[in-house]
């Protein structure tokens, strides 16, 4: 696939989680993290199955009491039982040590720990903790997320570059003060764990903050100071349409100019809304950029007053609900189905035309034309179709497509 807008990934050490292999050498890498209380194996496995199956190639859950680190085993457990062994990274805060060490059956089935160093007990025992989870991951061989959040940043790093700051003849902003104090967290933190025998490619670094102007800040000054492969996210985006379009906004720059080896996208859901939403908004940032192809990209336009029926919006979303549904089946049984264009298009002005760069495209009539839609393959008219049955008969010739073009490979993953 050809990038023209993307610039060479940031070189990277390579880290290995779980068998998913995270840096520049390997394609950018889609997790996302459970809502459920992990205590709750049944409900907390559905959801981890869930997000795996939607796309997600790691997920975290959080590992916050006791009871949260005994169900570990039975969620994996529970996993293997429908034959899914996506890696499983535990977030520990406050009583990591203490849960790492309590329950080594749970440290050696997750598959990284994401430790943040803002959290992990002030004053002398920060490094005490902190020592002890790094000598868990080196005993069970595991790689860590050394993961600093703006809301819980290292006070002591702070504090210390505060006062640098101050004795600055030109002293520098709050923010960035703030800034440098988290990369610094960060980074000193890596070394500490390296310190303490962590091989260097067992680490990994996020320092995560909730607007995209200082996440690009962030990320760019820790791209340039270390080799580490680093988690992108924009936290706490919010909700719905307000939380896809800021994750877009701040997840794509630095994607373009080749940082960040893993994403997450962190949005709150709706009520009622699927969890798996974050899943395919991460999975579309890295397609809509060229980075990953996921599943066949479906091309509708917008509508306009040409098309006064909602006919075509319906068929464009029946279309891309079909191909998102079936893309498990389909990935399985057709190699390279992901790389298929589909246009839906709401009449002849740029129907024909934009159906004819597609794989497989149909152009419906708009206000006044013939009730009659052409259905193009490869360039080439294939047929036209007529009639109430429009969307079925076009579904049947997609299926058909798929099938003819794309079913000549061995089954993948069998
Ligand atoms: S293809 Fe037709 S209906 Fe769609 S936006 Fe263009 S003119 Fe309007």
């Amino acid at each position: 696939m050809s990038q023209p807008f993307v610039q060479k990934r940031r070189q990277t050490v390579t880290a290995n989680v779980g068998g998913v292999l995270i840096g520049s050498g390997h394609p950018v890498v889609v997790q996302s993290m459970t809502n459920t209380d992990t205590a709750n194996a049944e409900a907390t496995a559905i959801q981890v199955a869930q997000l795996a199956r939607a796309g997600s190639e790691l997920v975290r859950v959080t590992v916050n009491t006791p009871e949260a680190a005994a169900a570990i085993p039975e969620i994996v457990a529970r996993l293997h039982e429908v034959g899914l062994n996506v890696p499983i990274v535990g977030d520990f805060h406050y009583n990591g040590h203490l849960l790492l060490r309590d329950y080594p059956e749970t440290a050696r089935l997750l598959a990284k720990y994401r430790i943040n160093p803002g959290n992990v007990g002030a004053g002398q025992h920060h490094d005490a903790n902190f020592a002890t989870m790094i000598e868990v991951a080196k005993d069970f061989g595991k790689p860590v997320r050394i993961g600093v959040n703006w809301g819980s940043l290292d006070q002591s790093v702070l504090a210390r570059l505060m006062d640098e700051n101050a004795r600055r003849s030109d002293p520098r902003s709050g923010t960035d003060v703030m800034i440098d104090a988290m990369v610094v967290s960060a980074l000193e933190s890596a070394q500490y764990a390296e310190q303490l025998g962590l091989p260097h490619d067992r680490i990994l670094i996020s320092v995560k903050v909730s607007s995209a102007p200082e996440l690009w800040q962030v990320y760019r000054q820790l791209a340039a100071q270390c080799d580490y492969p680093l988690h992108l996210g924009l936290t706490e985006a919010g909700m719905g349409m307000k939380g896809i379009v800021a994750s877009s906004v701040a997840l794509a720059p630095l994607l373009t100019e080749g940082i960040g080896d893993t994403i997450r996208v962190s949005l709150t859901p709706e009520p009622g809304a699927p969890r798996k939403l974050e899943v395919e908004v991460a999975q579309q940032i890295l397609q809509s950029l060229g980075l990953r192809q996921f599943l066949p990209q479906v091309t509708s336009c917008p509508g306009c007053g040409r098309t006064t029926s909602q006919f075509f919006q319906e068929l464009a979303q029946k279309i891309q609900d079909y191909i998102r549904d079936t893309m498990p089946d389909w990935k399985a049984k057709y190699p390279g189905v992901e790389e298929m264009q589909v246009a839906v298009m709401g009449c002849i002005v740029n129907g024909p035309g934009e159906s004819k760069h597609a794989n497989i495209g149909i152009s419906l009539p708009g206000t006044g034309e013939d009730p009659r839609a052409p259905v193009y393959q490869d360039g080439k008219l294939l047929t036209t179709l007529r009639g109430p049955r429009i969307a079925e008969d076009f579904q049947a010739l997609l299926e058909e497509y798929v099938e003819r073009t794309y079913g000549q490979g061995e089954p993948a993953g069998v």
